[in-house]
């Protein structure tokens, strides 16, 4: 009999004892569990869901390929390059069988690879959609970096498409799984140091690559808020645990002939229910790394608070330490184990869509010079928030 992985995974969808271990959507509502549910079991090679990286630039080289080395639940078994080059550097580094290299040409014969499961989407912000798509028309689950796109309505395309083709959307936002990042969220949603009144955040740092497609608007879709300030966006919500209804924003940069297409520097303010505000900040003309909330009975900070290591951070209770994770490790096989489980991610399409119609509106904002409303049809935020 020809009992394909697939089959051996199709049917490993429920009951799966050996990862009812895993981090999961309940096991994740408190940090402690968190921790102490981290060590899960590995399962073996032949049945860990393929993972292919589109696109092999900085992050995808500098970040995702090794942390899908200490992966669990997944692993890189494929790639999609434009470069030779780099096709031969892989396949040696990573082992990765000749049948599981493609180019921008012959992408959608990704559909007839058993081995991949899942695409993910590591190009330019503007590439996102198309190479999601795509991706779901072979009929893969897809992660898609952030931003997620660079419009609203490309979101709810990629989220149709994934949708129409049965298959899962994730965005990667790494942080959901960074145990400091959680304990704000803790501290935040469960009101431990008294309601949230105030947060604050900047993330910045200097772009001085004339030549960068994260100066080209096109590529790009915008400058630091998009790239990074979304960083500052997404913290001000998981730790409030609530949608803002309005904003504004100004645009500062300072060097307007050194971005002529995008923002240097932006700031904002996001208005949430009960006269609860964010002051936010990014740059590329500046550094700035930090997130701060000040509630009615105590304040906590992090500074670093968004980097993929040495996040720490203080607070009125005492210091926030817990030990370093692979953030990027644990995203990926959390939405592995989502689809083995047939769980939603804790980072969705629909949060991604969430987020880029919040800077949208901080865009509008800094262009009419006025507070702009903020409508969300679906008003989504996480599964936490049940
Ligand atoms: P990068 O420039 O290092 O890599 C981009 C890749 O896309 C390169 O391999 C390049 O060859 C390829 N590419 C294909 N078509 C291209 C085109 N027309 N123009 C430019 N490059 C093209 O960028 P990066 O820093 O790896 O960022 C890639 C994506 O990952 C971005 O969406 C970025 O926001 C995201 N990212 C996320 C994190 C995170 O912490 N989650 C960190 C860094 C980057």
């Amino acid at each position: 009999m020809n009992y394909s992985r697939r089959d051996f995974i199709s049917h490993l969808s429920f009951g799966l004892g050996s990862l009812a271990t895993l981090p999961g959507l309940t096991m994740y509502r408190n940090i402690e569990s968190f921790l102490s549910e981290s060590g899960y079991t590995e399962l073996p090679d032949d049945q860990k869901l393929g993972v292919a990286l589109v696109g092999l630039g900085r992050y995808a080289s500098g970040q995702l390929a090794p942390a899908l080395q200490e992966t669990k639940v997944c692993r890189l078994a494929g790639i999609v390059t434009g470069t030779p080059r780099k096709e031969k550097e892989w396949a040696r580094k990573y082992d990765i069988s000749e049948t599981n290299i493609y180019n921008y040409d012959n992408y959608d014969q990704i559909a007839e690879n058993e081995d991949i499961d899942i695409i993910y989407v590591v190009l330019p912000n503007s590439m996102h959609a198309e190479y999601t798509i795509r991706a779901a028309e072979a009929g893969k689950h897809v992660i898609s970096e952030k931003p997620m796109a660079t419009s609203v309505q490309d979101c709810q395309r990629m989220i149709d498409a994934c949708r129409a083709a049965g298959r899962k959307l994730s965005i990667g936002y790494r942080l959901h799984f960074e145990p400091h990042n959680r304990e704000l969220m803790r501290l935040g949603r469960n009101e431990v140091l008294g309601p949230v009144r105030k947060m604050s955040g900047a993330h910045s740092f200097p772009l001085n690559d004339p030549s960068a497609w994260r100066l080209d608007k096109e590529l790009a879709g915008g400058g630091p808020l998009m790239d990074v300030g979304i960083y500052v966006i997404q913290a001000s919500i998981y730790t409030l645990g609530k949608l803002p209804t309005s904003v504004r924003a100004w645009d500062e940069t300072k060097d307007p002939e050194q971005f002529p297409e995008v923002e240097g520097t932006i700031r904002w303010e996001l208005y949430f229910p009960e006269g609860v505000v964010l002051h936010g900040s990014s740059s590329y003309e500046d550094s700035g790394n930090n997130f701060r909330m000040e509630a009615t009975d105590g304040w906590a900070e992090l500074s670093p608070a968004y980097s993929y290591s040495g996040i720490e951070g203080e607070s009125s209770n005492g210091p926030i330490r817990f030990p370093q994770v692979n953030q990027q490790a644990l995203q990926m096989d959390d939405f592995a184990r989502c689809i083995l489980e047939d769980e939603p991610s804790i980072v969705p399409g629909e949060m991604g869509k969430r987020d880029m119609i919040i800077m949208e509106a901080i865009y509008e904002s800094a262009q009419k010079g006025r507070k702009v409303d903020l409508v969300f049809e679906d008003g989504f935020i996480d599964p936490f928030n049940t």
